[in-house]
């Protein structure tokens, strides 16, 4: 396993592997890497020849109040992780090297990012869609891999590899959660143990929805909106960003359930703010 902290070897390397008939696997992250995030560099080392990760914490995509200076950090302990998951390079460089200065580019993909995350968190797509680009034009033709925990981040993403024509098959992963639930997040290191104990309401929420419009027949979007965050706790320090029902493709709130919707949630407990997300269908 080769860690990277230069971009120019990086395409380089790419290119012999392309060269020698190699499908190049790319998992982007933001590193503190965990189960969730191992998933996708196995599923990558599955169906790929060669897997890079790439770790950065991407400025671009934090906003001036958000937790950009204390996200966790650990590039050794990704570099081993990222190793035995099975990734044979991690690509890891400083935010001068990815950019010397700021970049005066933005990709800006409307639509999908006017409601939930894109409403809360305002240039938070640009952010992410301008550092992806940058990303798939470094790595050149590949699979590139990312998670359903981010799931308007990976309708994004697709719609922007679409719309440019990247020569990039984006691959969407299930989310993976602890025992109780919770979905696994980078985040989840901020919580308290208080905070840990009542972070899987979250989920309870995405599933009561769920059983909403499966099991009881609820076509109301606004019912089972209502539903869903009347089964978050009503306990000091979490505050409910939304709890929505959305069509699953161009991530628009809904008010009748026809077919297949996404649920999603979005909360703040104490200082960490946590998002999750459930398919539903109507039976
Ligand atoms: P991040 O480091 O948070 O930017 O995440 C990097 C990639 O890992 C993104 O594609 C995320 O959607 C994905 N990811 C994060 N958490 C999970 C999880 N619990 N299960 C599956 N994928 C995840």
């Amino acid at each position: 396993m080769l860690l990277l902290d230069r971009v120019e070897p990086y395409g380089k390397a790419l290119d012999a592997h392309r060269a020698q008939g190699a499908l190049i696997g790319l998992v982007p992250t933001m590193g503190a890497l965990h189960e969730g995030h191992l998933s996708l560099i196995e599923q990558a080392a599955r169906e790929c020849d060669v897997v890079v990760v790439s770790v950065y914490v991407n400025p671009l995509q934090f906003g001036p109040a958000e937790d950009l200076a204390s996200y966790p950090r650990d590039v050794e302990g990704d570099r081993a992780k990222a190793a035995a998951a099975g990734a044979d390079y991690v690509l890891a460089p400083s935010e001068t090297e990815m950019f010397g200065v700021a970049p005066a580019t933005t990709v800006h993909v409307a639509g999908l990012t006017k409601y939930f995350e894109g409403a809360v968190r305002p240039g938070h797509f640009d952010g992410v869609a301008t550092i992806v680009t940058k990303l798939l034009a470094l790595t050149g033709p590949c699979r590139a891999y990312f998670g359903e925990k981010d799931y308007q981040q990976l309708a994004v993403i697709r719609r922007l590899v679409k719309d440019l024509s990247f020569p990039v098959e984006v691959r969407g992963c299930p989310t993976v959660r602890d025992i109780d639930g919770l979905a696994l997040s980078s985040r989840n290191a901020y919580l308290s143990a208080e905070e840990r104990r009542v972070a899987p309401a979250l989920f309870g929420a995405l599933r009561a929805g769920k059983i909403a419009v499966e099991d009881q027949h609820v076509d109301d979007a606004g019912v089972v909106e209502s539903i869903m965050a009347e089964s978050i706790p009503p306990i000091a320090g979490i505050g409910l960003d939304y709890a929505a029902v959305a069509d699953p493709d161009d991530l628009v709130p809904l008010r009748r359930i026809e077919g297949p919707v996404r649920l999603l949630i979005a909360a703040r407990l104490g200082r960490t703010r946590l998002i999750d997300n459930l398919a539903a269908r109507p039976q």
